[in-house]
């Protein structure tokens, strides 16, 4: 089969960059978009650098402007795109509404106006386990219910499913779309050559327990210890980047071998292993010889008690599977912040 083309919508970020290097390795061509609004080129450098590939693609593009985003389907022959290219901050969407509606919404129409008008067009898009909301039960398979999103970020994720479930199905058979719902993505590279780079205070905790060991932050507030669980901390799929990574290259496989059993298919990524915010911290000590200050503190609003995947289905259909340890992630991500203090 000749190679295909896969265009990455904030292929520069975090996610994105981890994707590139995994599509770029398994022999798909990528083209990178960003605007790099909110990530500096660190990762796209990282991606060349591990991959070899000097001459990647990269086109500086707003995904809100279809202009420009038409322009890019017109000069590249695209089999699949990616789209990454979102806001992502809980607190700053309650915050600030309408830009996140605007900007999440926009882009992503943006795409899908493209591809309709391309044709023959495999659409990625990176949802998250944010939609399932506080679920009734776990695991949280596909079916799971979707519930109210807790915030504008969330409800973005909700509303996009369902642009593309519509858009894919009106197409007739011009567009097919895959639906990612990602658990709790962490890690880095083992290279440690790309990885997080959140700006500002970390939102996210494993960004926080390694801000913290380095010596830039104080010390980690753990958001509530009196939760109904095991140890009274909240619990969650920690997935390693480079496992969600290789997700995608099964997922866009799937699609341009045309091997989908629907047009528009879903898939959680995720590891089926619950992990609690105090076997996080107490793991990230052991696997890196540091010692990490920290402290319990009120509830975070918003969160939600335990949330962990079933896999079953991406295991089965996509043949794809999560294969790192907590252990090796933590390692990784630790790696990536002593990279970044240059130790
Ligand atoms: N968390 C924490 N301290 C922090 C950041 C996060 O205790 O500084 C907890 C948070 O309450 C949640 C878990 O870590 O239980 C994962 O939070 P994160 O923001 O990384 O992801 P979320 O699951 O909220 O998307």
């Amino acid at each position: 089969m000749s190679k295909k083309t896969v265009l990455v919508s904030g292929g520069a970020g975090f996610i994105g960059s981890h994707v590139s290097v995994e599509l770029l390795q398994a022999g798909y061509d990528v083209v990178v978009a960003d605007n790099f609004s909110n990530c500096d080129r660190t990762c796209f450098e990282g991606v060349k650098k591990i991959t070899g590939r000097e001459d990647l693609p990269l086109e500086i593009v707003d995904f809100c402007d279809e202009a420009a985003v038409k322009a890019l389907f017109a000069k590249y022959p695209i089999d699949a795109v990616i789209h990454f290219a979102a806001y992502k901050a809980v607190g700053e969407s309650v915050a600030k509404p309408l830009m996140y509606y605007r900007n999440n919404l926009q882009s992503f129409l943006s795409v899908l106006e493209a591809a309709q008008e391309k044709g023959n067009v495999n659409v990625l898009f990176s949802s998250s386990a944010t939609v399932y909301g506080e679920p009734d039960a776990v695991p949280v398979t596909e079916d799971t219910p979707r519930k109210p999103a807790t915030s504008p970020y969330g409800n973005t994720k909700t509303m996009c499913e369902d642009i593309l479930r519509d858009t894919v199905k009106a197409s007739g058979g011009k567009l097919k779309g895959i639906l990612l719902r990602y658990f709790n993505p962490i890690g880095a590279h083992p290279s440690a050559l790309i990885g997080e780079l959140p700006r500002g205070v970390p939102n996210n905790l494993v960004p926080f327990i390694t801000q913290t060991a380095i010596g830039k932050r104080e010390c980690l507030s753990i958001f509530g210890n009196d939760y109904p669980t095991p140890d009274g901390t909240c619990q969650r799929d920690y997935i390693d980047i480079v496992d969600l990574a290789k997700a995608h290259v099964y997922a866009v496989t799937r699609m341009v071998e045309g091997k989908m059993k629907e047009e528009c298919e879903v898939f959680n990524v995720g590891t089926g292993r619950p992990v609690s915010v105090m076997e996080l911290v107490n793991a990230f000590e052991k696997v890196n010889g540091v010692k990490l200050n920290w402290k319990f503190a009120p509830r975070r609003p918003g969160d939600v008690t335990a949330i962990w995947a079933d896999p079953t289905k991406a295991n089965n259909e996509m043949g794809w599977h999560a294969t790192r340890t907590i252990e090796e992630t933590l390692k990784a991500a630790w790696a990536w912040e002593c990279h970044l203090a240059g130790k």
